[in-house]
């Protein structure tokens, strides 16, 4: 089960690497669960944790370069990080990142080899007027589904923070439209928290969760865990 937290912009450098080393502690007697902690960019340690890894939230697609204010492949590649989030609504809504930009990233971080959590989701006029999957659809346009190291990650963004989770049904819904149109491992994120996880986990073509909010807090993130 695939088990990963956003800690957004949340978090400073010290209170990441104490939140890190106890979780990996507690993960020591925990198997079958592939736990990823995404930290801001400024906090990001080396990914050198014996239970679980590290992430980063967003990088440019380049090596280095004249990017001011982005991170490429070497700085995160000297810390051992070869995990990337790609595409959260809120690189998309807030900094206006677009499909063809979020496609960039992940042909150049694709060809570095690195583990992909590319993430979809809808808005509330798109989920209300019944054009959800067609949306979707189209976020994934060109997006090679047989990348081995591709993991989508389906967040209502109608869901995210709101405290509410979509409803089981629809996870499961959207994420066996996922397997139809050729995904091989998708989770779901949008409030996910300790009182739904396992629900959500167990739905039958759901991999694991990707958690914001609910995974700041050690003790709640390690009761999603299990
Ligand atoms: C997210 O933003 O990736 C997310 C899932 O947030 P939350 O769990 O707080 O809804």
């Amino acid at each position: 089960m695939i088990i990963a937290g956003n800690f957004k912009t949340h978090h400073t450098r010290s209170s990441t690497l104490k939140f890190c080393r106890e979780l990996d502690r507690y993960l020591s007697s925990k198997k079958d669960k592939e736990v990823t902690i995404f930290p801001t960019l400024s906090s990001l340690p080396y990914n050198d944790f014996a239970h679980l890894k590290i992430g980063a939230q967003n990088a440019y697609g380049a090596k280095n370069g004249a990017y001011s204010g982005e991170v490429g492949a070497d700085q995160l590649l000297e810390l051992g990080i070869k995990t990337l989030l790609i595409g959260h609504s809120e690189r998309r809504g807030i900094f206006k990142e677009s499909n063809q930009l979020v496609r960039k990233k992940f042909e150049f971080y694709s060809n570095e080899g690195f583990e992909i959590f590319f993430c979809i989701g809808e808005d509330l006029p798109t989920y209300q007027s019944g054009k959800t999957k067609e949306f979707l659809f189209s976020q994934l346009d060109r997006i090679d589904l047989e990348y081995p190291k591709l993991i989508i990650a389906y967040e209502p963004i109608w869901a995210i923070g709101s405290g509410e989770s979509a409803g089981l049904e629809q996870i499961e819904e959207i994420h066996s439209f996922l397997r139809e149109i050729g995904v091989k491992t998708s989770v779901y994120g949008g409030s996910v928290k300790p009182s739904n996880a396992q629900d959500i986990m167990n739905l039958k073509s759901v991999d694991g969760v990707l958690v914001g909010g609910a995974s700041l807090e050690l003790e709640s993130f390690c009761s999603i865990i299990g």
